[in-house]
């Protein structure tokens, strides 16, 4: 064969080629109407049946030289595509997605603008015990310039007798420390029926781990005009995370902070696996503000720092953590927060590292 009758063909392969790629983006875009058809009608979009039909019709019009069984390869790789591509629409249609709105979420807490590029930080006591635990740390984070103060008042515990919280009562007393300390409340609310009471007193909504699934709650915090705090479930994907984001937003409140708070796996080592990779992958996928629970992924009060330097790092806007008069005598989660010399330690070295990364 002749060097010339060589790029002759090689000429026509690059035609052949582009006629192939011009097919395949024509067969997307039939693949793309059918998603959206599909999406209206809630119909799953990979259909077995109607595969099988379209390569039997495939193969049966064959006529080589490739044999069926490359054929049917091929084609299942351009299936599994175009099934890929539909996904991909309906993420992109999703509110809380970077591909909807390309644009950071910025969300005012009373002067703290979390997902500024600053990093936020929410401190308290796990739950709130009473007025002076309360204000003890409220006055110590007002100290460092801190603006949001949480603590729990429902507490969704994983024993039915364990401390379960004081309730609205709870939620009152907060607010009375934050009122007098110039901060802002941010606390776990279990119950749809509570979303509007609550809104006397939070000015942030947190939504639990143990709730990231509970629709109606999510529903309920998506009517009101609240920022929330969405916590991610114990064994939750980052697909359902987004999603469970996505059912507030849906309802019309898209001031949403995510908070990675690890995930459950077969390590026993910290109480949960923070998954800091989650970070990066939320910012990507979405344009709502990440934070990271530092507490709860490890359960540990000597990976406190290290995890939140990680979460800074990698690029988080913000760290929640625990912080208690006296951690000892504390009626949930003694083990893991900071006393308060603990925690000035633990701001004078993020203050410092913020410093430098800056
Ligand atoms: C909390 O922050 O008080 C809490 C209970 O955390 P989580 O829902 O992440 O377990
Ligand atoms: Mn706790």
């Amino acid at each position: 064969m002749s060097q010339n009758e060589m790029d002759q063909l090689r000429v026509q392969m690059d035609d052949v080629n582009l006629e192939i790629l011009e097919l395949i983006n024509r067969r997307a875009e039939i693949v793309q109407q059918i998603g959206q058809i599909k999406n209206k009608q809630s119909i799953k979009r990979f259909d077995p049946v109607r595969e099988r039909t379209m390569l039997d019709h495939i193969t049966d019009n064959n006529s080589g030289p490739f044999e069926n069984a490359t054929i049917e390869h091929i084609f299942k790789e351009v299936f599994k595509a175009s099934l890929e591509l539909q996904e991909d629409d309906h993420r992109k249609a999703l509110l809380v997605s970077r591909k909807k709105k390309p644009e950071d979420t910025v969300i005012d807490i009373k002067g703290a603008k979390i997902g500024d590029g600053n990093t936020h930080f929410i401190m308290g006591p796990c739950a709130v015990e009473g007025y002076d635990q309360v204000a003890e740390v409220a006055e110590t984070i007002k100290g460092r310039g801190l603006k949001l103060l949480r603590g729990g008042a429902f507490k969704p515990r994983t024993s039915p007798y364990d401390f379960q919280g004081l309730g609205i009562e709870g939620l009152q007393i907060l607010k009375r420390a934050a009122d007098e300390y110039g901060l802002a409340v941010v606390s776990e609310i279990v119950n749809p029926a509570h979303i509007e009471e609550a809104l006397d007193y939070v000015d942030v909504i947190q939504i639990g781990a143990r709730n990231m699934q509970n629709f109606e709650l999510l529903k309920a915090a998506g009517d009101v005009n609240k920022p929330v705090l969405l916590k991610r479930g114990l064994s939750a994907t980052i697909a359902e995370f987004i999603n469970a984001a996505e059912y507030i937003n849906s309802r019309g409140n898209g001031n949403i902070i995510l908070c990675e708070r690890g995930i459950r796996t077969y390590e026993k080592a910290t109480r949960n696996t923070l998954d800091i990779s989650a970070v990066p992958i939320l910012k990507q996928e979405t344009h709502l503000p990440v934070m990271v629970d530092v507490t709860h992924s490890t359960g540990r009060r000597d990976l406190l720092l290290p995890t939140a330097k990680a979460a800074i790092a990698i690029g988080a806007d913000g760290i929640m953590s625990e912080v208690h008069p006296d951690p000892a005598v504390a009626l949930s989660d003694s083990a893991q927060q900071m006393d308060i010399p603990m925690f000035n330690e633990f701001m004078d070295e993020l203050e410092d590292l913020v410093r430098r990364l800056k």
